[in-house]
């Protein structure tokens, strides 16, 4: 049997978000670019990829038509798809991404006077189960892709359509969204690197702020290969509470937790570790806990997020009276410590901390 000759072979597009310089190499010598082009055809396609945030190869204008074309034929700079958008009456976007395979994550972009904070997924899903968190109700689906991180960023400046901009409302970065980001922890790295390349994204480590559960033996690590801000769910002073609401304390302990802050790398007065710490009324939020609190993180150049709880159908908690909150924050105050209580944003919308959830199921056995 004859094969037709002018058969397009049946390549799939190569998307080129997300790759490393490294990692984008290769394919551009398989295009037959010359060795000594690849890292100057490179540095052109990040230019318009991440500081243009062009979407299709056609309007790379410094490159020859003919380059172009082959770059179409075989490479893509598709986004996921926004399968659905929600504007809260405060101002805040939530998204809720589609990746190639289907599975959902979501976004939000919180705008404030002075900055505009994009709080980004590192899972579908995720592992910890955290008593108070909607998210922790969702079994993990899998890890999000470097790319997948990557282009959380690049679809919030789509949609707030400001690529061109020079007064740009997405400022700073949270890796505060669905997943623990320290349990992927290269994809996390990688796409990272990428936001921060002078040459990519191009948003200053200072702007971006990862935070974990208390992934204990990453910590030390992340510190040395990320060298973001630091920020830790902390949500309690005794194993006893904190083994019950963020159950990888049973793992990692609070004693080896807040060693593992003390030995963080690069903290310092002028860049604190930020404690997370969720009021939930009856459970940590005596004005003991907020005494005991402040004795165990002595030492620690730190600042206590108060987080208001937020509630989603059927929490088992509620969150603490306001009086409350604020005698606690009084506390810690009192001992030198900043403590500010974050001010619930898009709640309306179910984009508050912890109450982000999507449908996304991981596939079955029998169902592969
Ligand atoms: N897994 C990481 C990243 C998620 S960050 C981590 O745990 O740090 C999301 C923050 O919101 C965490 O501090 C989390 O504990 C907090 N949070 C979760 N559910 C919440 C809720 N219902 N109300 C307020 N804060 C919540």
């Amino acid at each position: 049997m004859q094969i037709a000759s002018n058969a397009a072979p049946v390549t799939a597009q190569i998307n080129l978000i997300g790759l490393s310089r490294a990692e984008l190499a290769p394919h551009l010598l398989g295009l037959g670019i010359p060795e000594n082009q690849v890292k100057m055809r490179a540095q052109q396609i990040w230019h318009w990829m991440y500081f243009r945030g062009v979407q299709t190869f056609s309007e790379m204008s410094n490159i020859s038509k003919d380059l172009r074309t082959l770059f179409e034929a075989r490479f893509t700079l598709a986004r996921p798809e926004i399968s659905s958008e929600q504007i809260s009456k405060d101002g805040t976007r939530k998204w809720l991404m589609r990746f190639a395979d289907g599975k959902e994550a979501e976004t939000v972009f919180i705008p404030e006077d002075e900055r505009g904070t994009l709080c980004v997924s590192s899972q579908v899903g995720c592992t910890l189960n955290c008593k108070f968190c909607h998210t922790g109700t969702q079994l993990l689906v899998r890890n999000l892709t470097p790319a997948e991180i990557v282009a959380q960023m690049m679809v919030a400046r789509d949609a707030l359509d400001e690529w061109q901009s020079e007064d740009r409302h997405l400022t700073n970065i949270v890796m505060m969204g669905m997943g623990e980001p320290l349990y992927n922890f290269d994809n996390v790295k990688a796409a990272l690197h990428i936001v921060m390349d002078n040459e990519g994204l191009s948003l200053s480590r200072r702007r971006i702020t990862l935070s974990t559960a208390g992934v204990v033996p990453m910590m030390a690590r992340c510190g040395a290969e990320i060298g973001t801000n630091l920020a830790v769910s902390l949500h309690a002073v005794r194993d006893e509470i904190r083994d019950e609401i963020v159950p990888i304390n049973r793992k990692y302990p609070i004693a080896e937790l807040l060693a593992a802050c003390r030995a963080y790398p690069g903290a310092s007065n002028a860049r604190r570790i930020t404690f997370e710490y969720v009021m939930l009324k009856g459970v940590n939020d005596s004005l003991a806990d907020a005494r005991e609190l402040v004795r165990i993180i002595a030492g620690i150049p730190a600042k206590i997020n108060l987080i208001p709880f937020n509630a989603w159908p059927g929490a088992p908690y509620e969150c603490s009276d306001w009086s409350q909150i604020e005698k606690f924050a009084e506390i810690v105050n009192r001992a030198g410590y900043a403590s500010p209580v974050r001010t619930p944003r898009g709640r309306d919308i179910m984009a508050a901390c912890g109450q982000l959830k999507s449908d996304s199921e991981r596939a079955r056995k029998s169902a592969l």
